[in-house]
């Protein structure tokens, strides 16, 4: 067991924004990097529920928003999000989610933080990896629990190791889906990449190391950073 130690390391606030495709571990990643550094795991999904709930302003503009089916715009969002950075347990720092998605969004959050330290991570791995790792999940229709299934197998005669139950593909899993899913990412992915690529605080991890491995590397990237910017 490798599970790095949830012991908090030297000073400095940690300010972190992910970036990585369906299918990259980021999920994962972002729940261990929030445990280890103490920091709120921020997901825009998040936001707009919260906000709903709460029957703000904002939260009815999103609402209305989301009820006409449209898509919540970089000033709305822009808002909730600063809203969101304002609240007392982003004090050590955040671990952002979903945001930014766009140029607009990212100029914003770099007025929002004032000159304060971003690290920006790129957990990287091939579209055709993404494919095959997604094609070969499998959802237990009795049980729920997501699994992995060999490549040879195809996952054909395979039944849940839990509970028995018969393991299927979720429709997002397809690869034609998948496919469509990754152009998605890509359009709005490759501008913000290109948008932080020059700055020493940007990092691209290989996603396709174990995840013990990327989580490391995230926090030698993390702890490189933070430290530099605690100096200041
Ligand atoms: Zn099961």
């Amino acid at each position: 067991m490798t599970t790095p130690s949830l012991t908090r390391p030297a000073q400095g606030r940690v300010n972190v924004i992910f970036i990585g495709p369906p299918g990259s571990g980021k999920g994962t990643q972002a729940v261990r990097i929030a445990v280890r550094y103490r920091i709120p795991h921020i997901s825009t999904g998040d936001i707009l529920r919260a906000a709903v709930k709460a029957g703000s302003e904002l939260g009815r503009q999103v609402a209305a928003t989301l009820a006409s089916g449209g898509l919540v715009g970089d000033d709305l969002m822009t808002d909730l999000v600063r809203a969101r950075l304002a609240q007392s347990d982003t004090a050590g720092g955040f671990l952002l989610d979903g945001f930014p998605r766009t140029i607009a969004q990212a100029q914003a959050l770099d007025d929002i933080l004032g000159g304060a330290p971003l690290i920006v991570v790129l957990i990287s791995v091939p579209d055709d990896a993404i494919v095959r790792r997604l094609g070969n999940r499998r959802i237990c229709e009795s049980c729920t629990i997501t699994q992995s299934v060999s490549e040879a197998s195809d996952g054909q005669n395979e039944s849940c190791p839990y509970c028995g139950g018969r393991l299927v593909r979720r429709q997002d899993d397809e690869p034609g889906v998948v496919r469509r899913r990754l152009a998605t990412y890509a359009s709005f992915a490759e501008p913000l990449i290109a948008y932080y690529r020059s700055r020493p605080t940007f990092g691209a991890i290989d996603g396709l190391q174990s995840p013990n491995k990327v989580t490391a590397a995230l926090v030698a990237h993390i702890d490189s950073h933070r430290t530099v910017a605690a100096r200041d």
